[in-house]
């Protein structure tokens, strides 16, 4: 049963089915079979033309490597507008309905805007908020928005607010990541499984099914 790491930087060596991050203003590695998401980023938004970038974002989308959209959200520490950002975000998600891809999201201090957003449009594919770090009250309103959950590094300092999050979470919404860091995707299921009290064979086999529920087998 292979590991799912649904967001990092770096290709891990092993087994584990990993979602690579492309940043949509790199160009997309030409001879790779690995598994993408690819989205632009709120972060790097001020400094690139940002139509051409959703322009080859749409022919991206169409290939099966590209298997979700994002990282792409909304981040209220930055000096990007966020009507700007709310613009570019919103035809990602257009474009990720459009495919039926599911989204990966970055969301700093907008957990209000991103509900608010997701409830206007009624969507239908999967919205998965990424290095989660949320209290346990914004967790509760996050999951009565159906949102997916991607716990990280930030797990391994066991922080008691993200421990309660974490257990609060219905096991069939969550995943985990290394996002840019460089460790092992086994050592966040070592420290979730201990927090969930649950083997790390019973957390992977877990997560794997979700991942084919929501990535299908395509
Ligand atoms: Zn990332």
């Amino acid at each position: 049963m292979p590991l799912v790491n649904i967001h990092t930087h770096h290709q891990q060596p092993g087994g584990s089915i990993q979602l690579i991050n492309h940043l949509l203003q790199h160009a997309f590695p030409e001879h790779s079979d690995a598994s993408y998401s690819s989205g632009l980023h709120p972060w790097h938004i001020r400094d690139t033309d940002s139509n051409a970038l959703l322009e080859k974002l749409e022919l991206l989308a169409a290939q099966n490597q590209i298997m979700a959209i994002g990282e792409c959200g909304l981040d209220r520490t930055i000096e990007t507008p966020l009507q700007l950002q709310e613009e570019l975000f919103i035809q990602q998600v257009e474009l990720a309905e459009r495919y039926q891809k599911p989204l990966i999201l970055h969301v700093v201090k907008s957990y209000p805007d991103i509900i608010r957003i997701k409830k206007s449009r009624k969507s239908s594919i999967p919205w998965i908020l990424h290095a989660y770090q949320g209290n346990q009250q914004t967790t509760q309103q996050l999951l009565a928005h159906d949102f997916y959950f991607s716990f990280g590094t930030q797990l391994l300092r066991k922080p008691q607010k993200l421990q309660n999050s974490l257990r609060q979470i219905p096991l069939e919404k969550l995943f985990f990541e290394t996002d840019d860091s460089t460790e092992k995707i086994e050592t966040i299921y070592i420290f979730a499984a201990q927090i969930l009290g649950l083997t790390v064979t019973a957390l992977q086999e877990l997560v794997f099914n979700n991942y084919q529920r929501i990535f299908g087998n395509d």
